[in-house]
């Protein structure tokens, strides 16, 4: 494909972006608040991997109400120059982006603000202030002096967040604004603090700084539809030299928030049927920007191609991949880290502090782990990597691009570890794409790849590698023994119809029965996939957890909820929660309760264990006794998840 669409340049009021290529803001909480040395390295990364347009972290106008980034004090402003002497030399132009969350978020232990009082933040139960117009007044400026920091610290342009059910979007809509002064009721009354605010940041940067706007049409409680964005851009538009881009997403924070960062559920442009209409709409007199999961420029150029839009978002797949834009360039395009959807390093990452990602351990690291930085080693030794997973195979490809010889054996007949089961559940596909890219960096790295072949003690003796790194994984613990309930014997797991969750999805046991339990100990993708797997295959599903709600480490990935609505559509899925497995019998199980509840049987012709794994690392203590040397890594170290086999087992080739 030529994609000529993606790289023609695009000029906003005299900005010149290199190419159709945008990473919309999204929060990292790299510098907690600032802009720190690392968040600039973070994009600058990008920059160098050739990006033409990124916006900067939502920041917060006041301290009202907080984000992972302020931009409510002038000591940004210097900061924002060191950000754009690292960004410039590359090409990349960057916009700020600023916004106030409204009853979303209040500063700690104050009521947040809000168009009315509101008890809507589940977060804080706390009632939201209604906002007095001198309140009004306050935060209108405080938008203004924060664009005023974005254009006096060098940045390109400034972007007002009014989507995604934020302090904005809070006075539009008039589910959330309830207002009887002059600005809540008519349309004109509502949209009135918005137009403020955008006439006093235009006043604060003056005519020629790009200033441009986020909104969002949704059609969840709260929302406001199509119809009404395409009256609300219009409304925008009346006013001459108002706003120079419009930015159309999707979803609502706290209602819909799944929508606006979509899961690997979720298709190239899904936000598009409620984006397009809106961008359309306005097309040809101001440039347009879309995203919504893109994640290769042959899509972004089609979407341009199409009319959608003048600009793509590709955010996610530019912190598992920074060069996305330099391989297409250089004709590498094949060699694309892909992101899998998966949610987990970005959103599940931030919620425990900062930004990471499953696929790419260096993103949010890259002062220490990018892999520009990375350093051939002093002396190359000879690596033998011991299984074939995700963790074998990353750490193979790390130990080989720092110029080591690398062997790695793989007991099965392919490539891809338990993700190759795990692909198989519906709408799981995704996650399949990076056991692909990492068995093609096998051959594009030199690493020799021995299949059908076990290693043990002897085998280790007989190649005498310099060092080893174990990467065997994990196997499903079959005694249905939960981590709540270590001691409790489970009468009947054994029998036919329990399986562990690969094996239901790989098709390794007999037919899938009418009714079904899915015990989970764990709270993670593996047992949503299952418990789908099974509802597809058009069984009565009863899903046991000793969480109290489903799949809550997933929850902050913000796949739950869609998972919930896939799994209940059928009116044939029954939720249990804090509870344990007690016996499985003949077409039955009996499920207990953690909280003392009595026991139930449910129907169940086939019994699905999502329980710890059993750490299959038995060969490390074998070399160890032997002296060799052996780093283990991935679940054959700790658990089952996917990020910490990835980044368990890059480390550990980087130490190497
Ligand atoms: P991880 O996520 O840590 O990579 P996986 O369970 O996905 O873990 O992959 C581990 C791989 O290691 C599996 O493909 C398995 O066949 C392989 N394996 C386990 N034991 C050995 C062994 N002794 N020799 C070679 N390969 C092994």
């Amino acid at each position: 494909m030529a994609l000529d669409h993606v790289f023609s340049p695009l000029s906003i009021k005299g900005v010149e972006i290199k190419n159709r290529v945008l990473r919309t803001a999204h929060g990292t909480n790299l510098g907690c608040g600032s802009l720190s040395d690392d968040l600039i390295a973070y994009h600058e990364a990008r920059a160098r991997g050739g990006v033409g347009l990124s916006l900067l972290e939502a920041s917060s106008v006041h301290w009202s109400g907080p984000m992972t980034m302020h931009a409510w004090d002038d000591s940004v402003i210097p900061r924002y120059r060191e950000l754009m002497k690292a960004v410039r030399p590359h090409g990349m132009r960057m916009f700020s982006q600023i916004n106030h969350m409204g009853f979303l978020q209040g500063a700690v232990w104050s009521q947040p603000w809000s168009a009315s009082e509101i008890v809507v933040n589940p977060a804080s139960g706390m009632t939201s202030r209604a906002m007095t117009t001198g309140d009004i007044a306050e935060i209108v400026d405080a938008f203004a002096q924060a664009a005023r920091r974005a254009a006096e610290g060098g940045l390109d342009g400034v972007e007002v967040h009014a989507a995604h059910n934020f302090l904005i979007q809070q006075f539009i809509s008039p589910a959330t604004n309830r207002r009887t002064d002059a600005y809540g009721g008519s349309f004109e009354n509502r949209i009135r603090f918005f137009l403020e605010v955008l006439r006093a940041v235009r006043q604060a940067v003056g005519p020629d700084y790009v200033a441009g706007v986020r909104v969002g049409p949704h059609n969840f409680p709260g929302g406001l539809n199509v119809d009404e964005h395409r009256q609300i851009v219009e409304r925008v538009l009346q006013e001459d030299g108002l706003v120079d881009f419009i930015d159309v997403s999707h979803g609502s924070s706290g209602v819909a928030s799944h929508k606006i960062i979509g899961g690997m559920h979720e298709d190239t442009g899904y936000e598009l049927h409620m984006s397009v209409p809106v961008t359309r709409a306005v097309a040809r007199r101001v440039p347009t920007f879309v995203t919504g999961r893109f994640r290769t420029l042959d899509d972004v150029d089609r979407a341009i191609a199409r009319g959608d839009a003048d600009m793509v978002g590709m955010t996610r797949a530019h912190i598992a991949d920074p060069d996305i834009v330099r391989k297409t360039l250089e004709g590498r395009a094949h060699e694309i880290r892909p992101c899998i959807g998966c949610n987990q390093g970005c959103l599940g990452g931030l919620a425990q502090g900062r930004i990471g990602c499953t696929v790419n351990p260096a993103a949010g690291q890259e002062t220490t782990l990018n892999e520009d930085l990375m350093q051939p080693a002093a002396t190359a030794i000879d690596v033998l990597v011991v299984g074939g997973g995700p963790a074998g195979m990353e750490a193979a490809r790390v130990a080989a691009l720092r110029g080591h010889r690398v062997i790695l054996a793989e007991a099965g007949p392919r490539l891809g570890g338990a993700v190759q089961a795990a692909r198989l559940a519906p709408r799981h596909g995704g996650i399949g794409d990076i056991v692909d890219w990492l068995e093609d960096e096998m051959d594009r790295r030199g690493v020799r790849v021995l299949l059908n072949t076990r290693v043990d003690r002897r085998f280790v003796e007989e190649a005498a590698p310099d060092a080893v790194i174990l990467a065997t994984g994990s196997t499903p613990r079959m005694d249905g023994r939960q981590r709540e309930v270590p001691d409790l014997e489970v009468d009947g797991v054994g029998r036919d119809g329990v399986v562990s969750s690969l094996q239901l999805l790989a098709g390794r046991h007999n037919q899938v029965g009418g009714t079904a339990l899915v015990l989970d100990d764990v709270g993670s993708y593996e047992a949503i996939g299952a418990a789908e797997f099974l509802v597809e295959k058009g069984a009565a599903v009863t899903f046991a957890t000793s969480h109290a709600s489903l799949a809550p480490q997933m929850e902050r990935a913000l796949v739950v909820k869609p998972a919930l609505e896939r799994l209940t559509a059928k009116g044939r899925f029954t939720l249990l929660t804090r509870a344990c497995l007690k016996s499985v019998g003949e077409n039955q199980a009996v499920v207990g309760s953690l909280d003392g509840w009595p026991d139930a049987a449910v129907p169940a012709e086939t019994v699905v264990l999502v329980t710890a794994n059993r750490p299959e690392d038995g060969l490390a203590g074998e070399l160890a006794a032997q002296g060799i040397p052996v780093h283990v890594v991935g679940d054959a170290l700790a658990g089952e998840f996917l990020p910490h086999a990835i980044r368990s087992a890059h480390l550990a080739a980087r130490s190497l």
